[in-house]
């Protein structure tokens, strides 16, 4: 079945629709095997989303060493390490706690990790993140000292629901926080620039509230099983 999945058309149709140079569109290839990862990369593609450490490391070393890799799942502090000499963007820091080992594995290997906070902007309890209390206290008490991690900006993940006007009001105050932010471009190490939201089931409504990166899975690849 899944053979026969045209994975570079529908990439390319997803492309065509976003219609918009300024939006990088992650290709999440979670789950799926690197012949069809290679099969998007031979299109040009180059920027691809894993959530899992234990599956991103083999798939890194089996593909491309242009590939961007983006980290999308939760990431538990003993595995930064392994991860941080190649990864693009880091999306998912749900935790001070994290952002700290990160900056620690960074400065080990003397890099600084491109990482984005993640807000926790769903009704779903299940879903990580931090609130906005916590995001404004990492940026006013703690990038000071945290100079081997760079902030590129914010992602979030809505509620799992056919609603779309809930959808729509998550991603709107994610990028009403998203501005108000945006002092803290004078912190060295903050460059806020990425707004990551929306995927297969709402990246339109993503992009009408101001997203710039999408994470996108199913669509391009098909259902996961
Ligand atoms: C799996 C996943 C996606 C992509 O989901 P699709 O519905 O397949 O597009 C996006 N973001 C995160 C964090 C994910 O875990």
């Amino acid at each position: 079945m899944d053979q026969k999945i045209d994975v570079a058309g529908n990439l390319k149709k997803l492309i065509s629709e976003i219609n918009n140079k300024d939006v990088t569109l992650v290709a999440v290839s979670k789950t799926k095997p690197v012949e069809r990862l290679m099969e998007v990369y031979d299109t040009g593609h180059r920027d691809f989303g894993e959530n899992k450490v234990q599956e991103l490391l083999p798939k890194q070393e089996s593909l491309p060493e242009d590939i961007k890799w983006h980290f999308i799942g939760h990431l538990q502090r003993n595995k930064v390490k392994y991860i941080v000499p190649f990864v693009h963007l880091i999306h998912s820091v749900d935790s001070l706690k994290l952002l700290k080992e990160i900056n620690k594995q960074g400065r080990k290997i003397n890099k600084e990790i491109p990482c984005l906070l993640q807000m926790h902007i769903a009704r779903e309890e299940t879903k990580f993140g931090l609130d906005e209390e916590e995001i404004r206290d990492i940026f006013e008490n703690h990038l000071k000292d945290l100079t081997n991690v760079k902030i590129l900006g914010l992602m979030g993940m809505a509620t799992f629901t056919d609603n779309k006007s809930l959808i729509n009001s998550e991603f709107s105050f994610l990028k009403t926080m998203f501005d108000s932010l945006k002092a803290y471009n004078s912190l060295q190490n903050v460059e806020l620039k990425y707004l990551s939201m929306g995927m297969s089931n709402d990246y339109k409504i993503a992009l009408e509230n101001g997203s710039n990166m999408l994470r996108v899975g199913s669509t391009i690849f098909g259902e996961r099983s």
